[in-house]
């Protein structure tokens, strides 16, 4: 709830803004419900510009590849460079440029699932815009919500941005490999991710070695789907 005091010292509450998140939040469960017609899973990945959002996106990529049909949406500014990676991979991958958008959202998901053959698909793997705070705040209608987080943005990630992590599933912990390099202790790391949100799952990768891949891919998407996010349907 936003707040607006006039010149009078008068406050007025401002409800605008929730009706506009609640609006999205219904286009999310629409998308959910589209999804779950068809049987397709949809997973929403989120991170700061350069946590290596791409790199784990082609991890997944590899490894499903031969088991699940899968798309990937790359959301992004202007370029298709991570469009460009995916393809690499031999998976559709669809580029959706936002302009000066700094996240993606339901309504523009939307527009993508209408227009891919959902009964062709197992799996639709969307990498949001590189921006730790407002995708969290703009549900897509995925059953997974993930961030990811690398050891390079520091050790104080999770109590700087303490929103978008509460809001997830899963919290990946990438480039693992560099830890004692950036001198970033990764169980106080956790712990703090711990304190802002106990229900998340927390893996720790290197896209660079492989580290911890095979756990992301066993707990993201071979375990039974879960709701546990906000962005779960009401019962
Ligand atoms: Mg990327
Ligand atoms: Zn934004």
């Amino acid at each position: 709830m936003s707040e607006l005091t006039d010149a009078q010292g008068k406050v007025h509450q401002i409800e605008l803004a929730i009706d506009f998140l609640e609006s999205h939040r219904k286009l999310a469960e629409a998308n959910r419900k589209l999804l779950d017609e068809h049987g397709v899973t949809m997973i929403d990945v989120m991170g700061s510009v350069g946590a290596g959002k791409t790199s784990v996106v082609e991890q997944l990529v590899r490894g499903l590849k031969e088991k699940y049909r899968i798309v990937v949406l790359n959301g992004d500014l202007v370029t298709t460079i991570d469009q460009d990676r995916i393809l690499r991979h031999g998976v559709e991958a669809i580029q959706v440029n936002t302009g000066k958008e700094c996240h993606l959202d339901a309504a523009l998901v939307r527009t993508v699932l209408e227009r891919l053959d959902l009964g062709n698909l197992d799996l639709v793997i969307v990498e949001n815009v590189g921006n730790l705070i407002c995708p969290a705040d703009f549900p897509l209608g995925s059953h997974r919500r993930v961030v990811v987080t690398s050891v390079t943005e520091g050790p104080y990630v999770a109590v700087k941005h303490p929103h978008v992590f509460a809001e997830m599933d899963f919290v990946v912990i990438n480039k693992i490999d560099l830890a004692s390099v950036m001198e970033v202790d990764v169980s106080k790391l956790v712990g703090d991710l711990r304190s802002v949100n106990p229900r998340a799952r927390v893996v720790q990768t290197s896209c660079k070695d492989g580290t911890g891949i095979p756990e992301l891919i066993t707990r993201l998407v071979e375990e039974p789907r879960r709701c546990t996010s906000s962005e779960s349907l009401p019962a």
